[in-house]
């Protein structure tokens, strides 16, 4: 890898300000294959040369994935002047800069967001092309036939002049308010809501479950966030 400034380097990997970085330098506490660093602009290999800063060897990462377990009344949002977004929810061992939502759900939807600092997987994810499923657990108002199911599957005219492209609908728990499970490869505004209005019935609960191969972790409770990690990010695709 190429090398790169240190202070830039160390202010990425550990969440703070260069301001910090150049004081822990000029305390002495950073530390290139064991010979301190006298100045901010000194470069390093962040793959092959062994940083250490305040002791800790810093191992290096280009980019965080993050799996939120998103409860409802937060906005997928970077940024919001009222409400709680879900880069409040990020702790603050986990926190980067650049970080951003990759794909939003609505303001009462709960499960699994990504969010990442990596720009160039929430294209590809995201991109229509790649039709990335995602995949849902909906419970719905009332009971729901398999013609319903059927117009749901085969691509339904959702209004607005979006036509939804094939969708797998299963049902999982019968009853007076049955749990749906669907898995969708676009992500139209309002989309699982507004595939269920078509066909007569109302969302009255809509929680994310899987994003790619990647299922949500069910021990991570609602607000909680875990590092995804290895093969587990190439799932997401
Ligand atoms: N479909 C919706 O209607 N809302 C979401 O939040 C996600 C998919």
């Amino acid at each position: 890898m190429e090398k790169l400034r240190i202070d830039k380097i160390l202010s990425g990997q550990m969440n703070l300000s260069r301001g910090e970085v150049k004081k822990m330098i000029a305390m002495g506490q950073v530390v290139v294959n064991g010979v301190p660093v006298r100045s901010p602009a000194e470069k390093a290999d962040p793959l092959s040369d062994e940083i250490k800063a305040d002791g800790e060897i810093i191992s290096y990462k280009e980019h965080i994935y993050i799996m939120l377990n998103k409860p409802a009344g937060v906005v997928s949002a970077t940024r919001d002047n009222k409400t709680k977004t879900v880069l409040d929810l990020v702790p603050p061992a986990l926190w980067r800069r650049d970080l951003f939502p990759a794909g939003r759900l609505d303001k009462d939807t709960v499960g699994f967001v990504l969010i990442t600092d990596d720009g160039a997987l929430a294209h590809r994810m995201l991109a229509p092309k790649s039709h990335v499923p995602k995949t849902y657990l909906v419970v719905i108002d009332k009971p729901i036939g398999g013609a319903e199911i059927q117009r749901l599957e085969s691509g339904i005219d959702i209004g607005g002049g979006e036509v939804c492209k094939k969708a797998r609908v299963t049902v999982v728990k019968e009853g007076e308010q049955p749990t749906v499970e669907v898995v969708i490869s676009e992500g139209m505004y309002h989309q699982i809501k507004r595939m269920f209005e078509a066909v007569g019935c109302k969302v009255i609960h809509l929680k994310r479950i899987k994003i790619g191969a990647l299922p949500l972790d069910e021990s991570l409770p609602e607000g909680a966030c875990k590092e995804i990690i290895n093969k587990d990010v190439e799932k997401l695709l």
